[in-house]
């Protein structure tokens, strides 16, 4: 009897890890800060708590429809044109848990073995594990530290074969913050165009973006680029709502009826709880995305300067998400207690034992140079894990 190789081959989120090794250490009574989380610090707020405490009291507590609920659906609709100027009809929406789960659905609902899905590096660290996992070949495509981790045309163009099935887009982007810009869409979209393959756009940080930035659907270029995208988005941080684990996709009608097909047999259906309060987060009031946002905006340039102070260390400011991915090589061949740092790992290593602070090392995210630094997290934690860092900086020999 064995493990299938298909599980073998899955490598564990390095982000899930990272958190549970800080709460281990927490539980022992060590002080660790966790920059580690990808989730947001705030309460769910209350009127999308009160939605789901009434579905429950009304007994709204049965399987729902595979693909959700009808009223979360327009809801979703109206979000998209609300949002992002994007007509959908309810046909062309499903419901799944979480859009972790959302973005599986597409790659099961799409995938050949060996069709390949062009992923930009530094990525989120589940995107290549589920291409694997769901047949498919990844591709990556390196976006470069100084041209602020911008996706464009040029560097994907290269990679594009006939078995380029989708080209990934994840603006703002987890690890790095950076945001495709129009220019970079208009280009990208171009290019799916010219060649035929989809691009999947999952805008699960849309709501989380600073300074001039603003969020635009790659989606929303034209009627055929509409046609060639899907669209991935999530509630978890936007209303954060990371534990009801509630994303959908917005694409095509025969898209989403796989997809269903996928989901009626894996989970039946999103909770039907957390369907309801999902109802209430896209219809309800706005105003704490927005107050959310703010401090999320507050602790970015709080951050960002504090990093770029640390002598061998430089953070561009993100436009997006809630992430710093500052550049740490200049660490490596540095050395404490006859230890030499060589990469994102062994500082990460660093960091948690000399420090107490939880960071994830770049090579999780496909670059061996930075850590992710979560600023999910309150200023005063923030100011104290940075006191803490450029204490450890400057103790290396
Ligand atoms: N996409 C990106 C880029 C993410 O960072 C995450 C979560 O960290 C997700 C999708 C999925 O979030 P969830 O499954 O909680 O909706």
């Amino acid at each position: 009897m064995s493990i299938s190789q298909r599980a073998r081959n899955l490598v564990p989120s390095a982000t899930v890890v990272i958190a549970a090794t800080a709460r281990r250490l927490r539980a022992q009574g060590i002080d660790v800060i966790g920059f580690g989380q990808g989730e947001p610090d705030f309460d769910t707020p209350e009127h999308i708590k009160e939605a789901a405490i009434q579905a429950i009291r009304e007994g709204f507590t049965n399987y729902t429809a595979s693909g959700g609920i009808d009223e979360l659906k327009d809801a979703v609709t109206t979000k998209l044109k609300r949002d992002n100027d994007l007509v959908y009809t309810r046909d062309q929406i499903l419901i799944s848990c979480g859009g972790k789960h959302s973005l599986f659905n597409v790659f099961q609902a799409l995938l050949e073995p060996g069709d390949e899905v062009i992923i930009p590096a530094p990525y989120w660290v589940s995107f290549p594990e589920q291409v694997k996992v769901c047949g498919g070949k990844p591709v990556f495509v390196q976006t470069h530290e100084r041209e602020g981790f911008r996706l464009h045309r040029e560097l994907v163009e290269p990679l594009v074969t006939p078995r380029t099935k989708i080209l990934l887009l994840n603006s703002p982007c987890n690890p790095t913050g950076a945001a495709v810009s129009l220019a970079g869409l208009e280009s990208l979209a171009d290019l799916a165009t010219e060649w035929g393959f989809w691009l999947l756009s999952d805008e699960t940080y849309e709501a989380l973006v600073y300074d001039e930035h603003q969020h635009l659907s790659i989606a929303s270029l034209s009627d055929r680029v509409y046609a060639q995208t899907i669209v991935v988005n999530s509630l978890s941080k936007a209303y954060s709502m990371t534990g009801w684990r509630v994303g959908y996709t917005a694409a095509s009608k025969e898209i989403i009826r796989a997809m269903d097909g996928l989901q009626s047999q894996e989970t039946s259906n999103p909770t039907s709880i957390a369907q309801r309060a999902a109802v209430a987060a896209l219809t309800g009031p706005q105003v704490t995305v927005q107050r959310m946002r703010e401090e999320f905006d507050r602790r970015r340039r709080y951050i960002v300067e504090r990093l770029n102070a640390m002598p061998g260390i430089r953070c561009i400011k993100p436009q997006g998400a809630f992430y710093v991915f500052p550049n740490v090589s200049g660490m490596y061949g540095r050395h404490y207690a006859g230890t030499i740092i060589r990469n994102s790992s062994d500082f990460t290593t660093y960091l948690l034992e000399v420090a107490r602070i939880a960071v994830v090392p770049g090579i999780e995210f496909g670059n061996d140079e930075h850590v992710r630094i979560s600023y999910a997290t309150s200023l005063e934690n923030i100011k104290e894990g940075m006191d803490r860092m450029a204490e450890a900086v400057k103790g290396l020999g």
